[in-house]
C-alpha cells in the first residue's frame, strides 16, 4: 500500500516460553486478588502486548503494509537489539515508524488511563502521538458500554516503563511512539484489557495511525 515504507512493531518485554514460564521481570506482571487473566489471577504485560501486536500485524497484512516485529515471540529481547533492528532496516526504506505497545503499572495499583510517550522535545513523533490519540478517541463509542478510556495528561509517576521509553524512543532514528494501554495492575483496567473487543479497537487505532501517518 505504501511503497518504500516500513513500520516497526514492538511488543514490550517477553512472553510465555514453551514451558509456560514468563520470561520477563516480576515488575511486568501482577497477581490480582480476584479474576482470571493469563495464568489464573496473574496478568502478564508481555503476553498482553503480544496479543495486541499480533492483531495489528494481521490487520497490516490485509493492506499489504510492510512491517517488522522488533520483539521475539516470547523472549525478552534487549532494547539495544530492538533499536539496532529498527535502525538497520530503517536505512533501507524511505520512511519508517516505530510503534511500541505496553501496558502500565504503578503502586498502589489505583492508577488508570492511557498514555502515549514520545522522546523529549518537539519532533515528528509528536505528530504521530496526536494522530494516535485522536484515533483512540474516534473509537471510543465502540468500546463496551461503560468503558472509560482516559488520556493521562501528566506523567503517572510510575517508573514502570520510563527506561524503555527513553531507550526505544530516543535511540531509534525514526519517529517513534510508545503506548501505555491502561494499567494492568488495576483490576478495572486489567478487566478491560482482557476484553477482545477492547484489544481489537486498540489494534485498529494503531493501524489507522500507521496509515494516516504514511499517507500524510
Ligand atoms: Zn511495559
Amino acid at each position: 500500500m505504501f511503497p518504500n515504507t516500513i513500520v516497526f512493531i514492538d511488543a514490550g518485554h517477553g512472553g510465555l516460553n514453551r514451558a509456560g514460564e514468563y520470561t520477563t521481570a516480576p515488575s511486568k506482571m501482577f497477581r490480582h486478588a480476584r479474576g482470571a487473566f493469563h495464568q489464573g489471577s496473574n496478568f502478564y504485560e508481555g503476553v498482553w502486548n503480544r496479543v495486541v501486536t499480533n492483531q495489528v500485524m494481521r490487520k497490516l497484512d490485509r493492506f499489504g503494509i510492510t512491517y517488522l516485529p522488533l520483539h521475539h515471540d516470547y523472549l525478552d529481547n534487549s532494547l539495544q537489539h530492538r533499536v539496532d533492528m529498527a535502525n538497520w532496516y530503517g536505512t533501507k526504506f524511505a520512511r519508517s515508524l516505530v510503534v511500541s505497545t505496553h501496558a502500565n503499572a504503578s503502586v498502589p495499583h489505583t492508577a488508570r488511563g492511557f498514555e502515549i510517550y514520545t522522546s523529549p522535545g518537539t519532533t515528528e513523533s509528536d505528530k504521530v502521538a496526536s494522530i494516535h490519540w485522536n484515533n483512540v478517541n474516534l473509537l471510543r463509542n465502540f468500546y463496551p458500554k461503560g468503558t472509560q478510556i482516559t488520556m493521562r495528561t501528566t506523567p503517572s509517576g510510575s517508573q514502570h516503563d520510563n527506561e524503555a521509553n527513553f531507550f526505544i524512543l530516543r535511540k531509534t532514528n525514526m519517529p517513534a511512539i510508545l503506548i501505555e494501554h491502561l494499567f494492568f495492575d488495576n483490576f478495572e483496567d486489567a478487566t478491560l484489557l482482557m476484553d477482545d473487543n477492547v484489544v481489537d479497537l486498540f489494534a485498529e487505532a494503531q493501524v489507522r495511525t500507521i496509515i494516516e501517518y504514511f499517507n500524510a
